[in-house]
């Protein structure tokens, strides 16, 4: 079996001991004489997966009996339509970051709702002219607003909020590409919620957690299944789930309970560290994310000067060295090492290597 270093920033690597227990229980179950993807989602064996994932995650981020995890697929994408839809209606405003691509996609989305009901949308920060190079860090919220949302890791630029901004609204926040990954007080925010295939499992759904008051506040003329309500009355089983994502998503959780949260933040900042110091070791390399911002998910760098051909021969040649999907999102361009809690650290070794060897031969 060879596995190759997988850089992707979604779907990403998840842990092979999580890959291979899924591969022996794949045609039977527990003992059930079935697959995960093939039995009832009412059944005792599935409620008894769903319970855990649930339970591990909410242990894991430190929620008490105030929150409800719901799974909603269509990634945090629909997210950005379901938020505004239950949250923001006639008269109100709601806050937003635009901290970049996906801050401004969230942003968008609220925008088209709020054009609807005759809602406001006030832009707090703004600094995606500024992309790919960093998140705001001073804010305009407005007094009394609905709620405020931010997106702690710009997957793309490669930036991430280092601290979690004060606001007197109820704060949303989209953790796609870093939720788990680093110390964080999820106490803070109303609700947050991951699209799961960068740090939490399989693609498809989007992991929501979200506090059961607040979940309260949606419009009941909103259609059953755009409605959090929905998800959190019925603990996601008002209709078939993605059995299979919830299952892998909570195998997942068990593995980074096995590797204790202190250990894997801890090394994840190792990980991205040797990458930083590498780039910061050489003329030859030009990190993107100013160094405040550095995210320790996605590092995003380029050859001085923005040389593409040479960028382009570098990818080519990291992946015939078994280095996969270092290519930058093609909106920036450049380099990107997408190195999420499952991404191995003789992964990060071999790269860190590998660009040494190149600018050798080619600076
Ligand atoms: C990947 C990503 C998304 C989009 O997730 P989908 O599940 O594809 O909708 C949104 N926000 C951030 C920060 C991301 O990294």
């Amino acid at each position: 079996m060879a596995r190759a270093y997988n850089f992707s920033a979604g779907p990403a690597v998840l842990p092979l001991e999580v890959l291979q227990k899924a591969q022996q229980e794949l045609v039977d179950y527990n003992g059930t004489g079935m697959s995960v993807m093939e039995m009832s989602h009412r059944g005792k064996d599935y409620d008894a997966i769903h319970q855990e994932a649930i339970a591990v995650f909410k242990e894991l981020c430190g929620l008490g009996d105030e929150w409800s995890v719901v799974f909603v697929q269509g990634g945090a994408s629909m997210q950005f339509a379901m938020i505004p839809m239950n949250f923001l209606g006639a008269g109100e405003t709601a806050d937003y970051v635009n901290s970049g691509t996906w801050g401004n996609k969230a942003l968008k989305e609220a925008k088209k709702v709020a054009a609807l009901r005759g809602a406001k949308v006030n832009v707090a920060a703004d600094c995606q002219k500024c992309i790919p190079t960093r998140q705001p860090v001073e804010f305009c919220w407005t007094p009394g607003a609905k709620y405020a949302h931010i997106c702690t890791n710009e997957t793309i630029s490669g930036a991430e909020m280092k601290s979690i901004p004060e606001t007197e609204a109820p704060l949303i926040a989209d953790m796609s590409s870093d939720i788990l990954s680093c110390e964080r007080d999820y106490s803070k925010f109303a609700m947050f919620y991951a699209g799961a295939q960068k740090n939490l499992g399989p693609s498809g759904m989007a992991v929501v957690a979200i506090r059961k008051d607040f979940a309260e506040k949606g419009p009941d003329t909103l259609p059953t299944m755009l409605q959090y309500r929905t998800y959190t009355n019925e603990n996601s089983l008002f209709n078939t789930p993605p059995t299979w994502g919830i299952y892998i998503f909570g195998e997942t959780m068990k593995w980074v309970k096995r590797m204790g949260k202190e250990n894997l933040f801890r090394l994840n900042a190792e990980k991205a560290g040797k990458i930083y110091a590498a780039i910061d070791s050489s003329d030859f390399w030009t990190g993107t994310a100013l160094p405040e911002f550095r995210s320790n998910m996605n590092v995003t760098w380029r050859i001085k000067g923005g040389d593409e051909a040479l960028e382009e021969k570098f990818l080519a040649e990291a992946k015939l060295a078994g280095l996969s999907s270092l290519k930058g999102h093609r909106s920036v361009g450049g380099i990107r090492a997408s190195i999420y809690n499952a991404f191995p650290m003789s992964g990060v070794d071999a790269l860190v290597s590998f660009m040494k060897d190149f600018e050798k031969r080619n600076g």
